[in-house]
């Protein structure tokens, strides 16, 4: 898939939607789509799956707090008690280069990543059911019951913001989601507002 103007896909979604399992399986399928997940930085404890500078860059509050201060952040949010946010310097130049850059992020940095960047494009993560929900939360065991609670009412609070996201995603069968994500960024890819230089071409031969 080539395309000369990157684009930016904000994925959104309550926690536990799975959001990165359908992200780390659509990469290691597709590695070779001109498509990058772009590094977040947070304040919240590592997972022992986490890896520093591949899942995240984990900072204290203060080293987040001047990285906002330094204009580091496309955008950052409180989440759950942590800081959230995208180092800005990677997107931008990868944007630039043509690269396609995926934003795994809640929807507060998403909708404010969809303002600033012209064309970007939401898609927001659902899960089958909200009982699903809980249950996947509550198995994959990497957070206490009120940390669990917390994150079921922010998940309520962000559902109501899925008018702002162009595509859902229901995550019900994984293989089907990563097929169905990145169906979107091809026909993402193929609009003609991120043509213009290959149709401007054509017409000048023509
Ligand atoms: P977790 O702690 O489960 O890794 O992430 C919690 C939430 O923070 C998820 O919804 C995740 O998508 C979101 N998140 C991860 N990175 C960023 C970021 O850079 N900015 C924002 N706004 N949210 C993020």
């Amino acid at each position: 898939m080539s395309n000369k103007q990157g684009t930016v896909f904000v994925v959104s979604g309550p926690s536990g939607t799975g959001k990165g399992t359908i992200m780390e399986e659509y990469f290691k399928r597709y590695p070779h789509d001109n498509t990058f997940l772009s590094i977040s930085a947070t304040t919240r404890s590592p997972r022992p799956s986490d890896i520093e500078g591949v899942t995240y860059y984990f900072k204290t509050k203060e080293e987040f707090e001047d990285l906002i201060a330094n204009d580091g952040l496309a955008e950052w949010a409180e989440f759950c008690g942590n800081y959230y946010g995208t180092p800005k310097k990677p997107v931008n130049d990868m944007v630039a280069e043509g690269k396609n850059v995926v934003l795994e992020i809640e929807v507060q940095g998403g909708c404010s990543v969809m303002e600033k960047f012209d064309n970007a494009v939401g898609i927001f993560v659902l899960p089958p059911s909200f009982t699903e929900l809980k249950n996947r939360l509550v198995s994959r065991n990497t957070e206490t019951i009120d940390v669990i609670e917390s994150r079921l009412s922010r998940a309520r609070e962000e559902i109501q913001e899925i008018d702002k996201y162009e595509y859902i995603l229901i995550n019900d069968d994984l293989d089907k989601a990563v097929e169905t994500f990145r169906s979107i960024l091809i026909g993402e890819s193929q609009r003609v507002i991120r043509n213009k230089n290959i149709i401007k071409e054509v017409c000048e031969i023509c």
